[in-house]
């Protein structure tokens, strides 16, 4: 029996109309105030919401910025194939992107934008192919990277260091795998350059 929703482009299952925008950064590149920017100006522009099994923080909603659940519930549903993609990005963190939420989105006729990790960005773009726009965000240099994490005063100098490690591998990993590079080294430079990408994208 077909599944109602399965990614198999062949299967002609994804519409025309069905579109998708990928933002990946490292951390410390911006890429949630610019999506936070894009979907403040397109209705018709919709968030996708991911299944994580870290805990909430702050003042994070079930159902508004992820879906959570247990370690023990994460691993169940990828057993059972729920999962258009999923990550460990980092050690004991489950992050992914639930079959359901694409259909959820798609069903109301909008767009989806996902903010998501470099390697799930990059699974995205290979799955919906042509109906997929994707953008990695990039802070202008990790010498430059390493001063905001530094003047952002939230990690100490050791986690500074590996999350510019890690940032410093996912460039090289990003380089020539995404659709559009965007160098984030001035906020409304990039707000104006993000808009312009994606009007193109929407209206093609
Ligand atoms: P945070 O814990 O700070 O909210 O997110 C950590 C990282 O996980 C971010 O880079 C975020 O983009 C990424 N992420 C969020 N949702 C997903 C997802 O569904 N799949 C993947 N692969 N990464 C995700």
């Amino acid at each position: 029996m077909r599944r109602k929703f399965d990614y198999n482009l062949q299967d002609n299952q994804i519409m025309d109309n069905n579109k998708v925008i990928i933002f990946s950064a490292p951390s410390g590149a911006g890429k949630s105030t610019i999506v936070n920017h894009i979907l403040k100006l397109h209705p018709e522009i919709e968030f996708s919401i991911s299944a994580t099994s870290r805990a909430p923080r702050g003042e994070e909603k079930h159902g508004r910025e992820y879906y959570f659940f247990s370690a023990d519930e994460f691993r169940r549903m990828i057993a059972e194939d729920r999962f258009v993609e999923y990550e460990e990005v980092y050690p004991g963190s489950f992050y992914g992107t639930l079959k359901s939420e694409v259909e959820r989105i798609w069903a109301k006729g909008h767009i989806i934008v996902f903010d998501i990790d470099v390697k799930g960005g990059v699974n995205i773009k290979r799955i919906f192919g042509d109906k997929a726009f994707s953008v990695f965000i990039q802070a202008p240099s990790v010498e430059e990277l390493r001063k905001r994490l530094v003047g952002r005063g939230t990690d100490c100098a050791e986690a500074i260091e590996k999350r510019v490690a890690k940032a410093a591998s996912e460039m090289e990993f990003a380089a020539g795998k995404f659709d559009y590079i965007l160098v984030n080294d001035d906020l409304d430079k990039a707000f104006a350059e993000a808009e312009k990408v994606v009007d193109q994208f929407v209206a093609r």
